[in-house]
């Protein structure tokens, strides 16, 4: 009677192990990206060399990758999703996705309005849409606030992206979340009155408007001043910091969140609270000339060239809640 038991409790803790060996310590894991390649694979060498887990990953458009890991629930190989803009974040846990992290350490070092106040998605690297202007035709003292681009002394003299673009369409609903629904449409109603030419596809195209005299101001994300600077470095632009006596610049991140259906979530939140410190941030930063959320972290000298700023603190949650209302306001006032 004893053996068969003994053999049992063998085999039970055989296929315990052989269970757990594969799951709860996994040396892989697997990450869908939104973000370029080229951008995230230094972090994820880095972390390798640390750890010696390795990052497996795809990279695609945010919609996509959302559609898949629906279309793959359970079955997903995916431990994490990272992606640009936090409307993106927040409609994946919209969508169920994502798993919530309580973590010490992602709360000590990213900023409360830059992470999900339920803990499902965290900012790792912040960008500032802010307002870019020609040295030669705008003096910084015409500048104000991002309001103030609808008084018609910039009649024909705006220019900006897309409203398709999801990072207008949460700039659109934090002015919402601000200023609630009619104030904001007024906003946008100016801002489209005083357009020079039609919206264009990307902020890069909006600068190079600027630069052929096609209009003075815009409103553009950092890194991309960055890029058009670092190719030519004389041009004749400049980056403005709006709302510095009121709400502040407005910001978004690109984050990550911890995947529902995920099979490693221990090592998965382990490289979460990585990714959120020095080393890593300095790197995911520093790669598209971003902020890294972390405010202990060191800037890169060029982005700290462009000088200091009061950041918007509202939660960025709200890019997501009001992302539909942005749409259809932008809509109604001829934002095409
Ligand atoms: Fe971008």
């Amino acid at each position: 009677m004893k053996r068969p038991f003994h053999r049992a409790v063998f085999f039970f803790f055989l296929i315990f192990f052989l269970f757990f060996s594969d799951t709860a310590f996994s040396r892989e894991l697997v990450v869908y990206s939104a973000r370029k390649e080229h951008l995230i694979q230094p972090v994820f060498n880095r972390y390798t060399k640390e750890s010696g887990i390795q990052i497996k990953y795809i990279t695609d458009k945010a919609p996509v990758l959302l559609q898949r890991l629906k279309a793959e629930a359970d079955n997903t190989p995916a431990d994490l999703l990272i992606t640009v803009d936090a409307g993106n974040l927040w409609h994946a846990d919209n969508e169920g996705l994502l798993h919530p992290v309580s973590s010490n350490i992602l709360v000590a070092n990213i900023p409360r309005h830059l992470r999900d106040p339920e803990n499902k998605w965290f900012g790792l690297s912040l960008r500032a849409r802010t307002i870019v202007y020609s040295t030669k035709r705008v003096k910084p003292e015409d500048l104000s606030t991002y309001e103030a681009l609808a008084d018609p002394k910039w009649k024909k003299r705006l220019v900006l992206r897309t409203s398709k673009k999801v990072y207008n369409q949460s700039l659109v609903a934090m002015l919402i979340k601000e200023h609630g629904e009619q104030k904001a449409a007024e906003i946008v109603k100016g801002w489209v009155n005083n357009l020079s030419t039609a919206p264009f596809s990307n902020d890069t195209k909006t600068m190079e408007a600027i630069l052929a005299g096609q209009g003075d101001v815009g409103i553009v994300n950092t890194y991309y001043y960055g890029r058009l600077v670092k190719k030519t470095p004389d041009i004749p632009l400049a980056l403005f910091w709006p709302n510095q006596a009121s709400s502040g610049v407005h910001v978004n991140v690109s984050g990550v969140g911890v995947v529902a259906a995920s099979k490693n979530k221990a090592q998965a939140i382990a490289f979460l609270e990585w990714l959120s410190g020095g080393a890593a941030q300095k790197l995911f930063a520093d790669a598209n000339m971003e902020y890294p959320v972390n405010p202990k972290v060191p800037i890169h000298p060029m982005v700290a060239s462009w000088g200091t700023f009061k950041q918007n603190t509202i939660n960025l949650k709200n890019a997501g809640e009001y992302q539909s209302a942005a749409i259809r306001l932008m809509d109604r006032v001829g934002y095409k």
